[in-house]
């Protein structure tokens, strides 16, 4: 028999979502008539722009036609989307990247996941507490993160992030290779200003540690102190890789279309010591592994940087902004402490009274019918919060904050 890949096995399970889905589900069965309202969806609600719609509908046509068709697309992507990405996500925010350091994939979740295959084993890895679970899982399944217990993993570094330090992670007070940053954080909403990331590029720069800068939600950030991109500070080209997807930015997570940035400047290094570019591993792993993000949706996500497009994004991310402001005022006003919100769909809420997560996610549920999700599936400094979405539609964004300060 074939033997499998043990650090599979070391997983603990995907218990958050399934157990929150269990839980609805006993309480929907006892309780038919009441509606369940849920601000734990981490999926957007809203339809596609019109604009990609039409360039889908166009791509589809020339999909129909011998002298339109398309096959194979480039590995790592068209030059149509790629240009278009350079002049409004990096030329217009005073960065200048080359169309060979853009690599398109089908989402951001795969290539942070993936990103693994073109590192060492053997990278002291860090993460900060909460966190998107992708990270912590896929290097699990690499060998790279020793054994789970008592919730934590053994070989990972946990950089903690609570309202103590304003959930601005500390610098590793240990050596490590590779540290995951995710600004702004899903889960907790929050953000680092231009000043506090380059702290973390001067850091990297310093020690050589490779950043992994997760960009999902930089479409949400309202503040002029935030950096869309790491490459906005200066010197983050050399310590730096960002990923960024359409999913959330441009309610894509039904098409998949993502990007990742590697630029050419960025080293890692052989046993020996001897400088490798990242640029072309993950050149060699893409074109090898992966055969390219389909025609018709990078037209579609090309649409999106047209005048009318950017327009049209917009309005749909101010809706959800808006959910964002009902959520976090109403929580104020009754007196919760609450963070995030501003820069990202995400609320982050400290329990009442100490509560556990779950004991507050049962609360709601049962004496508001409102699901959430509880902070401490994102980690253990996740404990004793709740994260709220604002992913939902506005109505029942505003039905739920009505029950919960009655
Ligand atoms: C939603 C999300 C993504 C995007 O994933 P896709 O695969 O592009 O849909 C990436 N990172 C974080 C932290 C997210 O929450």
């Amino acid at each position: 028999m074939a033997l499998v890949n043990e650090h599979f096995l070391k997983l603990p399970g995907s218990y958050l979502f399934s157990e929150i889905a269990k839980r609805v589900n006993t309480y929907k069965q006892a309780n038919p008539e009441q509606k369940v309202i849920s601000l734990g969806i981490g999926d957007v609600t809203q339809p596609l722009a019109p604009v990609v719609i039409e360039a889908m509908h166009k791509a589809v046509d020339e999909m129909a036609s011998e002298s339109t068709m398309r096959g194979y697309a480039p590995e790592t992507g068209y030059s149509f989307l790629i240009n278009a990405i350079l002049e409004n996500d990096f030329k217009m925010r005073g960065v200048d990247l080359d169309a060979d350091e853009i690599f398109i994939s089908n989402g951001a979740k795969s290539d942070t996941g993936n990103i693994g295959d073109i590192l060492g084993v053997k990278n002291i890895v860090a993460v900060t507490n909460p966190v998107y679970p992708v990270y912590l899982d896929t290097n699990a399944m690499a060998g790279r993160s020793g054994i789970f217990e008592k919730g934590l993993w053994q070989d990972i570094v946990y950089l903690p992030c609570s309202p103590d330090n304003d959930f601005v992670p500390a610098i590793p007070s240990e050596k490590v290779d590779i540290i995951y940053l995710c600004f702004p954080n899903n889960p907790t909403g929050t953000t680092l200003t231009k000043k506090e990331l380059k702290k973390w590029v001067d850091y990297a720069l310093d020690t050589k540690t490779l950043l992994l800068f997760d960009a999902a939600y930089e479409a949400f950030i309202t503040e002029d102190d935030v950096p869309h991109s790491i490459y906005e500070i200066e010197g983050a080209k050399k310590v730096a890789i960002e990923f960024r997807s359409f999913s959330k930015t441009a309610g894509f997570t039904g098409l998949r279309c993502g990007y990742t940035v590697v630029p050419k400047e960025l080293m890692g290094e052989d046993a020996a010591g001897k400088p490798i570019p990242l640029n072309q591993l993950w050149r060699r792993r893409q074109t090898t592994k992966f055969n390219g993000t389909a025609y018709i949706v990078q037209r579609a996500a090309e649409a999106i940087y047209s005048k009318e497009g950017q327009k049209q994004i917009k309005d749909t991310i101010n809706y959800y902004m808006e959910n964002a402001r009902i959520i976090k005022e109403n929580l104020e006003q009754i007196g919760l402490k609450v963070y995030g919100g501003i820069n990202a769909p995400y609320i982050w809420v400290k329990t009442p009274n100490n509560m556990l997560s779950w004991e507050y996610f049962d609360k709601l549920l049962n004496e508001k019918q409102i699901v959430t999700t509880p902070g401490v599936g994102f980690g253990k400094s996740g404990e004793g919060f709740i994260r709220l979405t604002a992913f939902g539609k506005k109505t029942d964004t505003l039905e739920a904050m009505k029950r919960i300060r009655m």
